[in-house]
């Protein structure tokens, strides 16, 4: 098969002959149809995470090998299976969206569909080969799942932006519509967010970014207040917005200013829930945490569970598209080089040529 791999981190994507996998066990091999281009593969590309006054992480210390096609929002269509994927309903041919966060396959939480808290994770795309790529090996049918009528571009965007933000929006819920919640980061994850949020029946949500092009684009989406991150002063100026300290953020750029402004614009009871991985760290004032009792959250990734969920609810045609740009497979490398210098509104998705 051929892929389009981090062979050195931090160096360009180069187009790369890869022994095209032969699915055994429960194993089903696709060919891939469309593959999202995912701020988080910068991360996996430069190959380490900044932990603020604690250094870096490094991928290749947490089993990240390479070379390596990234790549985990991926649709294609089924090409095989081993012996034990038999009597799964699986067709040559079937189009599928691949749920990319999975584990080692047999501990509780694997069992649970829990797999993306797998202590073990072999997420593909990050540590195990994904849709940059012509195909991709699957570990076992239950993380297929059927787009139906959905566009597929749109669809493969849902096995990481899509289950990343309800995952997240489910730990702030429930909530009264009209009671805000507010989003820090407008582009890809911000906009799917918005469009989660709608599709919920939510009625007051708060866009927060440093560009007001994106702060556009999620008025577009249907924010009803959008905040400008620029300048000293965000905490006031949330707050001022949201009419009075805010009871829940989703931080979805995650990194030591933002953290800091969300966490100090909370009420009494308010949650924020974490999914950037930006970078940095936030300094908690203790007595604060306590007489405040607030609640500060992680939130990786999302489960097959939600994935089936949240398709489920596009194909009510209750979720509103986010902007997609189509190229092909062959321009991974400037693609993601175009999401880096931040010039991506919405998603780019990867096709195969023939699509
Ligand atoms: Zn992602
Ligand atoms: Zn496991």
């Amino acid at each position: 098969m051929r892929a389009w791999a981090v062979v050195e981190t931090g160096k360009p994507l180069q187009e790369i002959e890869l022994p095209t996998p032969v699915p055994t066990g429960r194993q089903v091999l696709l060919e891939v149809t469309h593959a999202g281009v995912c701020h988080s593969d910068l991360h996996i590309w430069e190959g380490e995470y900044d932990l603020g006054s604690r250094g870096k992480m490094k991928l290749s210390d947490r089993g990240v090998k390479l070379p390596l096609a990234m790549g985990h929002e991926t649709v294609g269509r089924v090409v095989s299976w081993g012996p034990e994927a038999e009597g799964q309903g699986l067709e040559v041919g079937q189009t599928r969206i691949v749920f990319p966060w999975v584990g080692c396959g047999t501990c509780a939480r694997c069992r649970a569909e829990e797999d993306n808290m797998c202590a073990n994770g072999r997420s593909l795309g990050v540590f195990q080969n994904g849709g940059y790529a012509t195909h991709i090996l699957v570990p076992e049918p239950r993380h297929l799942v059927d787009p139906g009528t959905l566009d597929h571009a749109l669809a493969a965007t849902y096995a990481c932006s899509g289950i990343t933000v309800y995952s997240a929006i489910n730990k702030l819920m429930p909530m009264d519509p009209d009671d805000p919640i507010v989003l820090v980061g407008a582009g890809g994850l911000g906009l799917q967010a918005i469009a989660v949020l709608k599709a919920l029946g939510h009625r007051r949500i708060v866009s927060v970014d440093v560009s007001a092009e994106k702060l556009e684009a999620a008025k577009a989406a249907g924010a009803t207040d959008t905040v400008d991150a620029r300048g000293d002063d965000v905490t006031a100026r949330l707050m001022a917005t949201c009419g009075g300290p805010v009871m829940a953020v989703v931080d979805l750029v995650n990194g030591s200013a933002t953290a800091r402004f969300a966490f100090d614009a909370l009420g009494k009871g308010g949650k924020l829930v974490q999914v950037g991985l930006f970078g940095g760290e936030l300094s908690l004032p203790l007595p604060l945490m306590a007489m405040k009792a607030v609640t500060v959250q992680g939130s990786y990734v999302g489960n097959p569970k939600e994935l089936r969920a949240l398709v489920k609810i596009a194909q009510g045609g209750a979720l509103p598209p986010i902007p997609i740009t189509r190229e092909p497979l062959a321009h991974a490398d400037s693609a993601l080089m175009r999401l880096r210098a931040g010039q991506v509104t919405g998603r780019i998705v990867l096709t195969a040529q023939a699509v």
